[in-house]
Formats: structure tokens, C-alpha cells, sequence
């Protein structure tokens, strides 16, 4: 009997613990934290205590309360007993928070599987932020290799979405086949790797599959520029049109876009300055074998004021150090505001009572254009207008448009669908030419 069990990945966008058993055999999906849940019960400062484990986290439902799953850590202070570990293995789809955070309650002797890439992104951000994802046993993998636990064999496929080092899965259990999808879209730089992984998904005729639908909504109200080779040409033609001072934000892991912009810089005269935790990612992804801007010459390190701001290395933590020496800070970009393009995220805005532009532009490469209501959209737009620096949002997804998901499940064609990390899950019975779509139920095992 092979069966599957939705924990989280329901009900919304993110948070995906969908839970795969097969003749004893227990293997969770990704163990991500969901947003919503989150978003619930905390907010700003009130957020659920480190030093109480999985306490808060109970108390909310926000973590199935499942015997032989979690550390002693993390069950210390909760009624839950710990036990013996009864699961088999976690695979990472991709090094998002919303599918890898809840990892780090999970027993250290599950064994973690993920790409190396995936796992290089994951060092770095605990190297780099306050992030943790726990001690885990992990097990890196190049994507196309065939990973057996028990009667269950994986097969990961790259897969394009905002972040490298993703994968979607293939899966064969004693029941038949699942195609699982993690979170993707193909107009990325590695559409090609989607469009293999959903045609070696159809030559399967899986019997289930698990299809993420981010972007499935009655609108698509998020502005797009359309694919990451527009947002290089927008933004390209706003920057070589203005000899001004230039500031970009974009999601700190989302490498694909962190090279468009280093190529809009030299496309445009400049050179993108980023700040000591990019470096150290890109640097890392180097080191690691992928193609990305090279420090030094596609960008250089932007050193923010730090401690005692006197920018000596002492200022900076160890791993920082060594960015700091040829990085440029504050005063040269004062000097010669046309020679950079400066990645400055909102929390960092303080660095523009150093710069002092004159005036220019900001471009708002990520999700979420600004709405007035948030609290923090009225401040970034009260900064904005005191450093007289105009907004653009110029943004390509992460994900698949519902007409793109529609078209690539009907060449896929499952027996049985369920759609997961969307906000409106029923849109996909909407879908032509599926056989089965079900709506999972919280919790509920459904067999195949
Ligand atoms: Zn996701």
C-alpha cells in the first residue's frame, strides 16, 4: 500500500509537509514553514520563542504533533514524548524557507536529501543570517541520479525557479508512479531543464502527481515585466538612460536575478555593488561549479557601516572579512553616483543618508508591488521621496502562470492530480482535459 498525507503545502501558498508511505517505508516531501499559519498568531516582534522549540509552534498547529519525528531538542519543553526516529528521510525540493524551515525540529538522524546546490545555498544563509535549519544527516545528490529508500526510488530533475539548485521528482513506489513538482516556472534561465522534467514526467503516465499552483488566481493582479530576459531589457533601458544614482532590490538567494542585474550594470556602464552575504553565496556557487558573476568583475562588495563604522575589518564578522578589503563603501558611491548600481534592500535604506543622492532611481526587482496600506510600503515610499529617488517595479516570477500550468498537466495528464501551494487550489478542476483533480484534505492518508 503506498499512500500520501498532506501536513502542510494546503490551504495556501508555501509550508509544503506532504508525507509519502510505502510499505512501511516513510519519506516527507520538503518540511517548510507555512506563512499563513505564521502570519496568524505572529507578527513584528511577537514571534514564536527559539528557546521553547516546537512549544509555540504546537500550541498553533503550525507543526504536526507526530511521535518519532522530532529532535529531544525540540520536544523538551512539549507534551509530546520523545521517540525513537520513525521516518526514513526528508527530500528538499528546493532551499526556500517555506520548504525547508520546519527541518530544523526533525530528528538529526533522519537523513536530509537535497542537491548539492541546494545544499550550498543552505550553508551559506546559516553562515551568513541568523538562520538555522538544524543538524541534519545530509545527503547531497546530482539531479538525474536515482536515490532508493526502501521500496521507493527518486529520481530528482533540475528545474527552474527563482532560486538554483531546484528540483522536481519523479518517484516510483510499489503502487505506481508520483511525479512531484516543487515550485517552478519556465521562463527562467533554466527553462529547458522544465520542460525535460515535465516531458520525462508524461512519458511516465504517473498515476498521482503533486503540482504546485502559486500563480493560480481568478487575476493575476502582480505586475510582470514578463520573463528575466525582460526585466534585463527594462531595466537596462531605465539605467543607460540616466547618469544618476541607481539602487535595486531583489530576493537575496534568487541568483538568476542578481546576474541580470550585474548585466544590466556592464550592459548600462556600470558596476553592481552587493552586499557581503551575496558575495558570499555567489562566491560559494562558484566554488561549487555554477556559472555566476565573478567578484571583481561582474561586481564588487558594497561594505556597510558596521559596529564602530569605521570600516576596518574588525568592524565585520570573520566570514566577512575577506570581501571587505577591495569593497567599496558609502563614500565612493557619494562621489561618483553614475559608476555603480547599488543593491540596497529596504532594511539597509540608512545607508542612503551616506550616500546622499542626488536624485534617481529605485527598482523594485521582487513580488509585492507596493500597496499604500503596509506599513512598511508608506516608510519606502517616504524614503524614496526625501532622497527624491523614483520607484520601478521590474519583476519576472518564480512561477508558472496558470495558462502555463494548465498546458504542461495536460501533456503530463496524471490519473490523479492534487494541487497544493496555491491560494485557490479549485481553479485547477477548472483545467481542461485532467481525469482526476482532489482537493487534499489536512491530515487525511489518501491511498493509491
Ligand atoms: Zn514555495
Amino acid at each position: 500500500m503506498t499512500a500520501i498525507t498532506f501536513y502542510g503545502g494546503i490551504g495556501g501558498i508555501g509550508g509544503n509537509k506532504i508525507l509519502l508511505e510505502d510499505k512501511g517505508t516513510r519519506v516527507w516531501l520538503d518540511f517548510g514553514e507555512s506563512f499563513g499559519a505564521l502570519d496568524n498568531y505572529f507578527v513584528g516582534f511577537l514571534q514564536p520563542r527559539d528557546s521553547a522549540g516546537a512549544r509555540d509552534y504546537f500550541e498553533f498547529g503550525m507543526l504536526p504533533k507526530i511521535q518519532g519525528l522530532y529532535s529531544r531538542e525540540a520536544l523538551k519543553f512539549t507534551d509530546l514524548k520523545y521517540g525513537e526516529p520513525e521516518f526514513d528521510a526528508v527530500f528538499v525540493s528546493h532551499s526556500h524557507s517555506d520548504h525547508i524551515a520546519h527541518m530544523r525540529f526533525l530528528d538529526e538522524s533522519i537523513p536530509v536529501h537535497v542537491s548539492r546546490i541546494g545544499k550550498a545555498i543552505i550553508d551559506c544563509w546559516e553562515k551568513s543570517s541568523t538562520a538555522d535549519y538544524g543538524r541534519h544527516d545530509y545527503r547531497t545528490f546530482e539531479p538525474g541520479k536515482r536515490i532508493k529508500v526502501g521500496p521507493l526510488e527518486f529520481r530528482p530533475f533540475e528545474i527552474d525557479h527563482s532560486i538554483p539548485g531546484a528540483c522536481g521528482y519523479i518517484i516510483h513506489t510499489s503502487s505506481g508512479t508520483l511525479v512531484y513538482t516543487g515550485d517552478f516556472r519556465k521562463h527562467g534561465p533554466r527553462r529547458a531543464s522544465t520542460l525535460k522534467f515535465f516531458e520525462k514526467a508524461a512519458e511516465e503516465k504517473p498515476d498521482v502527481m503533486i503540482c504546485e499552483g502559486t500563480r493560480i488566481a481568478p487575476s493575476d493582479e502582480t505586475i510582470y515585466v514578463g520573463d528575466e530576459d525582460d526585466v534585463r531589457r527594462v531595466a537596462k533601458n531605465l539605467v543607460s538612460g540616466t547618469r544618476n544614482f541607481v539602487a535595486a532590490t531583489f530576493y537575496p538567494r534568487d541568483v538568476d536575478r542578481i546576474t541580470t542585474f550585474s548585466r544590466v550594470s556592464s550592459d548600462s556602464g556600470r558596476q553592481l555593488l552587493v552586499p557581503t552575504d551575496t558575495a558570499l553565496l555567489l562566491t560559494s556557487l562558484e566554488s561549487n561549479g555554477m556559472k555566476v558573476p565573478k567578484l571583481g568583475k561582474d561586481y564588487r562588495v558594497y561594505a556597510r557601516r558596521k559596529r564602530k563604522g569605521t570600516f576596518e575589518a574588525r568592524d565585520y564578522y570573520t566570514w566577512e572579512r575577506r570581501f571587505i578589503r577591495d569593497a567599496v563603501n558609502f563614500e565612493h558611491v557619494r562621489k561618483d553616483q553614475s559608476k555603480y548600481m547599488v543593491y540596497l534592500s529596504f532594511h539597509n535604506f540608512n545607508e542612503l543618508v551616506d550616500i546622499k543622492p542626488v536624485a534617481g532611481h529605485f527598482i523594485h526587482s521582487r513580488s509585492e508591488p507596493m500597496s499604500e496600506e503596509e506599513p512598511e510600503a508608506a516608510v519606502m515610499s517616504n524614503w524614496l521621496e526625501h532622497f527624491k529617488l523614483q520607484f520601478h517595479q521590474i519583476h519576472a516570477s518564480g512561477h508558472c502562470s496558470g495558462k502555463e500550468i494548465e498546458e504542461i498537466l495536460q501533456r503530463v495528464r496524471p490519473a490523479k492530480l492534487f494541487p497544493i501551494h496555491s491560494k485557490h487550489p479549485e481553479l485547477f478542476k477548472k483545467f481542461s482535459g485532467l481525469r482526476q483533480v482532489i482537493l487534499p484534505e489536512p491530515r487525511r492518508k489518501y491511498e493509491f
